[in-house]
């Protein structure tokens, strides 16, 4: 199997470096950008497997780097994990919004780093059954094709609102917590901010338009999708 690519934009030489070290060690191809340019012009000569994103970032800065590649199908599925500083909440939330899979706080471990990349790479890798198509009401999601139409109309997913999607669907009817949507979907079970939860399925909701309200928030819990 072919090492899969990272790229690493981030404009602090010393954490580019403990990085790239780290990722390298176990057995990533790395390629650092200092600038969020430079990052650009890179992933557009060879779209790497995962971005992993500072937000601070002179050039493009790492909330218009992550609009700009959601905004652009040859680059809208390639997953997006934000290096994000403390007091950098409110970017983060917006980066997630803007469709980033992931974001690990600053100052972080690069072991931590190293294992948030591999569980992002992880849940991204094709499943075992792909013929998967689920339909509930006027939602209908086709797994293999990583297709979605809602009361017929196709509407674009990122590979993480998928997942939950896939998820919700699979167990209609049933309350998911936002621990088990964490592990499940995001593939960890460390105590995260279940803002990201959240989020997803904020963004998950207005994509579903008409039929968002199948997405049943039950308050102190989690969430249900209503058969
Ligand atoms: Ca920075």
């Amino acid at each position: 199997m072919a090492r899969e690519r990272i790229l690493l934009i981030e404009d602090e030489p010393d954490i580019a470096e403990v990085l790239e070290y780290n990722l390298e060690k176990e057995g990533f191809d790395v390629e650092v950008a200092h600038r969020g340019d430079s990052g650009l012009e890179s992933l557009r000569r060879q779209a790497p497997d995962l971005i992993l994103l500072d937000l601070m970032l002179p050039g493009v800065d790492g909330l218009e780097l992550t609009r700009l590649l959601k905004r652009d199908a040859a680059t809208s599925r390639i997953p997006i994990v934000m290096l994000t500083a403390r007091g950098e909440e409110v970017d983060r939330i917006v980066g997630l919004e803007l469709g980033a899979d992931d974001y690990i706080s600053k100052p972080f471990s690069p072991r931590e780093v190293v294992l948030r990349v591999k569980a992002v790479l992880r849940r991204l890798q094709p499943e075992e059954v792909p013929s998967d198509k689920l339909e509930i009401g006027g939602i209908q999601l086709d797994v293999a094709a990583h297709q979605l139409r809602v009361r017929g109309k196709e509407v674009a997913l990122t590979a993480t609102e998928l997942r939950l999607l896939r998820l919700l669907m699979e167990r209609a009817g049933r309350v998911q917590t936002r621990g088990t949507l964490l592990s499940d979907v995001w593939g960890y079970a460390e105590d995260i901010d279940s803002r990201t939860v959240d989020t997803h399925i904020r963004r998950l909701r207005r994509k579903l338009g008409p039929e968002a309200d199948r997405v049943e928030t039950v308050i102190g819990v989690g969430y249900r999708l209503r058969p």
